[in-house]
């Protein structure tokens, strides 16, 4: 089974059709169907490792501001208890918890799968971003999960590579600030090369503070990065391109 990164970027994406959303609902066609879609997403980012363990997560809004339209998006897709605890079973040593009430779908997962899964019927399980723990953890947690590719599950991060809120500039609604290019360059290069696990090293890129001023949205890309290290291969740039100056929407894809 491929597996994939998807830069987010806005809410709004949600309900555009744009060449992003297009991009995506190409990938989730072109794919044979998963058993199940396991998604690390940015905005479930807490102090512990977690999965959604629930037989149905609900779908949750979790922003404020955006029109009516926005608030009414419902993905009522099952989850999988049994996939989560297989998930829990295959990253040991490493202790994961099973959430059964707290979590569900959020906008990360949701924005993304609305577009790549329309119909919603295929089970999603979320995997928490542990914000306790460092780069070389998610990495290998990534590294961990490979063998679930190969029983049919669909495994994707969704973040953005550079996303840097507070630096928006509205009048750039499709550009890159000069630092946000080079950045995002750079992780491409990583990605794209013989050892995608190097874009770790990028904690120490001149612009890593200003391009990952938090590093919930960056972390979903390591997991793609550990499971292109396990598999031995390149990851392929599926769309790239920028937002509000200060946002990258690529999106890798592996085996695809
Ligand atoms: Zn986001």
């Amino acid at each position: 089974m491929p597996a994939a990164f998807f830069g987010h970027g806005s809410p709004m994406n949600a309900i555009e059709d744009n060449r992003y959303t297009r991009a995506w609902a190409a990938f989730g066609a072109a794919i044979p169907r998963p058993r199940a879609i396991l998604v690390i997403s940015a905005h479930w980012y807490i102090n512990a490792t977690a999965l959604t363990a629930m037989a149905w997560p609900r779908t949750i809004h979790d922003f404020y501001g955006f029109p009516p339209e926005l608030f009414a998006v419902d993905y009522p897709a099952p989850g999988d208890p049994a996939l989560a605890a297989e998930v829990a079973d295959v990253v040991k040593p490493t202790w994961v918890g099973l959430d059964d009430d707290s979590w569900g779908i959020d906008h990360g997962t949701w924005s993304v799968l609305v577009h790549a899964f329309p119909q919603a019927d295929i089970p999603v399980v979320q995997l928490a971003v542990n914000g306790v723990k460092d780069f070389d953890y998610h990495l290998e947690l990534g590294r961990r999960l490979a063998p679930l590719r190969d029983s049919g599950v669909l495994i994707v991060g969704s973040g953005n590579v550079v996303h840097n809120l507070g630096r928006m500039d509205p009048r750039q609604i499709d550009e890159g600030t000069d630092w946000a290019h080079r950045f995002d360059e750079d992780a491409c290069a990583a990605m794209t090369s013989a050892a995608p696990g190097s874009v770790i090293d990028l904690q120490g890129h001149p612009d890593f503070a200003m391009a990952v001023p938090t590093p919930d949205h960056f972390i979903p890309l390591l997991y793609l990065a550990g499971l292109a290290e396990a598999a031995g291969r390149r990851a392929d740039v599926l769309i790239d391109g920028y937002a509000y100056g200060s946002l990258s929407m690529t999106a890798y894809t592996l085996d695809r």
